[in-house]
């Protein structure tokens, strides 16, 4: 087990293409951290540094403390799994697993005794003890995925790296093998490092998450710091389902006022709480659906109801004024909860919490760690 560090990593394929830009982050030893963010936000370039598949542009990557940089991937002491795991079609589980270690060669060299016990440890940790015999061909998806990430393990990786190795898997198992991989990690204690896109993957498997957009950090922290405290409005509207809402106004005297780009609507307004009153100027109002409480037949309310979305145990319900859009999540499921909702007529007002609104200044950068 190890600590990472990256120190001012840049990433420059030619002029037109930095994929990775400035990027610094400590990732301490045994922590679970993931790399999240929108295709071709820099998730992949960042771990291929890393592992050594990728030169480093400029700044410098350690592992325990050593610097990177110049080393040979095979010295790095890192194990990958990625999404396209291809397994040894022609070989039985026991020799996909087996193979790496009985290739090592020199000092590296293993005893044939060794490997038995790394492969049959490796099989008993992921469930794979009675499948050792069978071809690939003859395991589920989950099942050779396992075998893939046991290929890693049986190396004793210093660092253990993922590229989104759920994505081929259905909704079903990526669920099952996201809290396996969970139970692993907390098993085995060892660094890791991966990349998704997905951002429950993100919310649910880290102990802190790295968000990056076009190339650039935007928050490290904890998935749920990044949750109710986002440095931007990217990280805001990138976590959650549905998204914080974001409107766009401006402030003056303590109160926000929405922009009302179509003209008509009397504008969105709210009263700032104190930490936040002395801001003047343009900016985004914050607040997430399920903080958003409605008045439904309010005389003062703004919003009229756009539309809803039944899920069951929740209801998401759409609003509008002139161009300012909202949602909020409505607890209260039941028919008459619904036939409320479906009186698109009624004014509705929002009431929101003093410690649940979030405030973002013209950059779109938190105001008072929001
Ligand atoms: P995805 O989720 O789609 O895999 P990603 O976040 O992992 O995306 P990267 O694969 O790291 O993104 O790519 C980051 C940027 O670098 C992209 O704009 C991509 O087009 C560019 N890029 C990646 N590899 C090369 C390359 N070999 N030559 C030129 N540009 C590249």
């Amino acid at each position: 087990m190890a600590e990472v560090g990256f120190d001012g990593v840049w990433k420059e394929y030619d002029s037109d293409s930095v994929a990775v830009k400035d990027l610094t982050i400590h990732v301490e030893t045994g922590e679970f951290v993931v790399l999240v963010g929108p295709s071709g936000c820099g998730k992949t370039t960042s771990l291929r540094m890393l592992a050594g598949l990728e030169e480093i542009t400029e700044g410098t990557i350690s592992i325990d403390g050593v610097v990177v940089n110049n080393l040979p991937p095979k010295a790095r002491g890192i194990g990958m799994v990625f999404q396209s795991y291809a397994l040894y079609p022609h070989m039985n589980v026991e020799r996909n697993l087996s193979f790496g270690l009985r290739m090592q060669k020199g000092a590296e060299r293993l005893e044939k005794k060794e490997i038995d016990s790394r492969v049959s440890d490796a099989a008993e940790l992921l469930g794979l003890t009675e499948y050792l015999d069978r071809l690939p061909k003859n395991l589920s998806g989950g099942q050779r995925q396992r075998v893939a990430l046991g290929r890693a393990l049986v190396r004793q990786p210093e660092v253990l790296l993922m590229d989104e190795p759920l994505s081929n898997l259905d909704a079903k198992l990526r669920n099952q093998m996201r809290i396996e991989l969970r139970r692993l990690h907390e098993e085995l204690g060892t660094t890791t490092i991966y990349v998704t896109h997905d951002q429950v993957e993100a919310m649910t498997l880290a102990d802190r998450i790295v968000i990056m957009n076009e190339g650039r950090m935007q928050q490290f922290s904890t998935p749920l710091e990044a949750y109710h405290h986002p440095s931007n409005t990217f990280v805001a509207s990138f976590l959650g389902t549905p998204p914080m809402n974001l409107v766009e106004g401006s402030m003056s005297d303590g109160v926000f006022i929405a922009t009302d780009a179509n003209g008509g609507e009397e504008p969105f307004t709210m009263k700032m709480p104190s930490h936040h009153s002395s801001y003047e100027g343009r900016c985004t109002l914050g607040f997430r659906p399920e903080n958003t409480a409605l008045k439904i037949g309010d005389e003062d309310g703004k919003f009229k109801i756009a539309g809803f979305e039944s899920l069951g145990s929740e209801t998401i319900v759409h609003l509008d004024n002139g161009d300012t859009r909202i949602s909020a999540v409505w607890h209260r499921p039941g028919p008459e909860a619904n036939r409320q909702i479906m009186d698109r007529t009624s004014n509705v007002g929002v009431q929101i919490n003093e410690s649940d609104i979030r405030l973002f200044d013209s950059e779109g950068n938190a105001v008072n760690g929001a």
